[in-house]
């Protein structure tokens, strides 16, 4: 970073004491002048260059986690982070608001009470009728205001991100490969084995995973699409399988969600290549529960928002064969549950 920004963050600094950046440090090191917004559960909202990143808080250094314990410790607006003081105060649920910031994020009215009124997950509030004009985002499903939305979070495929999901987007296969590397120690905690055979990993639009999913009859919001081909080669003497496998995912999604679909395709992989073949509900909620386990391992609200979006699903595949097989693995644990779909493979034969 160079001197004039520098010398820009120090006035910053001292104009506006609670609303600023400050350098924060992590335990490993690296520093980066961030805003800090919010505090929730174990993470912490840091505005960097106009971007909003979501840390765990045990990230940092010492110094860095008590600067968060008193900001928190503050009662501070839900919408602009400012301290809330003697002046009046609205409340939506948990949420607590200056009077002047307690406004529907579509039309930007305040409320005056009485009103229907929707909330996301993360304390935004739109009027119940206004709804349908909020964007929502596509992986979060935070309410973003028309009016705040920018470019950069609209992806190309027409999908809204907020702004934070849209910083910790996944849009590149450098970044995929840090996402795979997160995914494999779970899956190889559970029993899972690397696959045989390649597997090419692609971060795509919308559009292309829909044109691919017709290939193989799939429909719906799918978010990540696996198609496997296979060769069995045989001299007379010995039969061998080769597999080519091409694991498409959906681009811009951020770390946490990426690493569950990519997961979700691994444990297709998984199955291909044994030839485990059930009705949709097993196999979709056989992977759903792999998904699941790499979500256990974050701490994350985003994390929770999308397990219990897995849990509620109202999808006689996704989410009715996902507490089908959830209730299964209950009963057996992984060693059996997987030992119990290994008996379900159908290996080709040749003519
Ligand atoms: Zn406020
Ligand atoms: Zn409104
Ligand atoms: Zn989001
Ligand atoms: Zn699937």
């Amino acid at each position: 970073m160079g001197r004039i920004p520098y010398l820009l963050c120090l006035i910053l600094t001292f104009s506006t004491p609670f609303a600023a950046n400050r350098l924060w440090t992590t335990v490993e090191g690296k520093t980066q002048l961030g805003e800090l917004f919010e505090v929730e559960g174990d993470e912490v909202g840091i505005r960097i260059e106009e971007r909003e990143y979501r840390f765990l808080i045990n990230r940092f250094i010492p110094s860095d986690r008590q600067f968060i314990r008193d900001w928190s410790r503050i009662l501070r607006c839900h919408r602009c982070s400012e301290r809330l003081g003697n002046s009046p105060i609205k409340e939506a649920g948990p949420y607590k608001f200056h009077e002047q910031c307690f406004t529907c994020l579509v039309c930007n009215e305040g409320f005056q009470g009485g009103e229907k009124l929707k909330r996301d997950e993360w304390g935004g509030l739109v009027h119940s009728n206004h709804f349908h004009k909020a964007k929502v985002c596509d992986s979060c499903s935070k309410i973003i205001s028309p009016r705040m939305l920018s470019t950069k979070q609209i992806l190309k495929d027409g999908r809204i991100n907020c702004l934070s999901c849209a910083s910790d987007g996944v849009y590149d296969v450098k970044r995929m490969e840090e996402v795979r590397r997160r995914v494999w120690p779970t899956l190889s905690s559970l029993g899972i084995s690397l696959p045989k055979g390649n597997v090419n990993i692609r971060v795509v639009a919308k559009q292309v995973i829909d044109k691919q999913a017709l290939k193989i009859n799939a429909r719906g919001n799918l978010r990540g699409l696996t198609l496997t081909s296979y060769k069995i080669v045989s001299d007379g003497k010995f039969t061998r399988t080769t597999f080519d496998h091409d694991i498409f995912i959906l681009h811009g999604m951020p770390h946490i969600e990426c690493s569950s679909v990519l997961a979700h395709e691994y444990a297709h992989i998984w199955l291909n290549e044994r030839f485990i073949e059930d009705i949709p509900a097993v196999v979709e909620g056989f992977c759903n529960l792999v998904s699941e386990a790499t979500l256990f391992k974050e701490k994350g609200k985003l994390a929770s928002i999308i397990l219990e979006n897995m849990k509620q699903s109202d999808n006689p595949v996704y989410g009715a064969g996902y507490r089908r097989m959830k209730q299964r693995l209950s009963v057996l644990g992984w060693p059996a549950l997987l030992a119990e779909m290994k008996r379900k493979s159908k290996p080709p034969t040749l003519q």
